[in-house]
């Protein structure tokens, strides 16, 4: 994406640590994950409903949440972060429908979102965001339900027209993000890794949940639809392309992969594959065609 007036392959230009070896989002290559069971789940205070006004912003590349600092989540290690704000990637180019940041064995979800955090040592996200231990992204990859709208997004979505040009913003009231994450908040990858846009400082303890958050095809739609950026263009594929992982391991702490259901359906094709099989054999055993 565009960042300024630079495009990505020229952001180290002006940006040197976007060239570096630690670089965010990654394609998270689940046969090279380490596992890490005493790795505990994260935890997240302050994420269930809050009453309060929330502003919800076009900056130009994305849509951004405002998050009060009640919210807050303690890593495996101890160490306490403080939100400060929440904001999506998408895609819609050229009827792409996927725009996720990190990639999961190569493939490219709908949507992501980052909860951006910093460490609760330092007084502000200002002072965190040039300190080596000073960031946290939970972040989560969304997938596509054709026909069931996720209620819990549906405010949200709402209030993408109120904010259609860059610098627009609008106010959330109440805000439930424990509702608009996955549900299972247990099972999650971990790496050390970067902002995903400029200045790109590697500085970020990165928290992939392993569910995925599920919209209706409408939903996604208005999503990559409804904001321009400052070019008046509609902001799509406002995402970067992945990086290499180099030296770095991927933890998580579970050992299944969360595409139960693909296995569910390609059990199924497997099943009807048998039939059909069995089907064919049937007919041939009686010496007629079997269509
Ligand atoms: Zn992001």
């Amino acid at each position: 994406p565009l960042i300024g007036e630079l495009d990505e392959a020229h952001w180290p230009r002006k940006y040197p640590a976007c060239e570096g070896n630690r670089q965010s989002p990654i394609d998270l290559q689940t046969k090279k994950v380490h596992y890490k069971p005493s790795m505990k789940a994260l935890s997240l205070v302050g994420y269930e409903a809050q009453a309060g006004e929330f502003s919800m912003t076009n900056n130009g590349h994305t849509v951004q949440i405002s998050l009060p600092s009640t919210m807050r989540m303690t890593a495996p290690d101890g160490t306490q972060y403080v939100a400060q704000q929440m904001h999506f990637h998408w895609g819609g180019a050229y009827s792409e429908i996927s725009g996720s940041e990190h990639t999961i064995d190569g493939v490219r979800y709908v949507t992501e979102v980052h909860v951006v955090h910093y460490n609760s040592k330092y007084q502000s996200y200002d002072e965190a965001q040039t300190a080596p231990d000073g960031l946290a992204v939970l972040a989560a990859l969304f997938e596509v339900r054709d026909y069931a709208e996720n209620t819990y997004y549906s405010n949200f979505i709402s209030h993408l027209k109120d904010i259609r040009y860059p610098g627009q913003s609008t106010v959330l009231s109440d805000l439930d993000l424990q509702d608009m994450l996955p549900e299972n908040l247990h099972s999650y990858y971990s790496y050390w890794g970067s902002l995903t846009t400029p200045p790109c400082t590697e500085n970020v303890h990165w928290f992939v949940l392993a569910d995925t958050v599920k919209l209706s095809r409408t939903q996604v739609w208005k999503l990559q639809n409804s904001l321009l950026n400052h070019q008046n263009k509609t902001i799509h594929n406002d995402y970067r392309r992945t990086q290499p992982l180099n030296h770095r391991v991927v933890e998580a702490n579970f050992k299944f992969l969360p595409n139960s259901e693909l296995h569910f359906y390609l059990n199924n094709i497997d099943n009807n594959l048998e039939y059909l099989r069995r089907f064919i054999e049937q007919k041939k055993a009686k010496g007629k065609r079997p269509w």
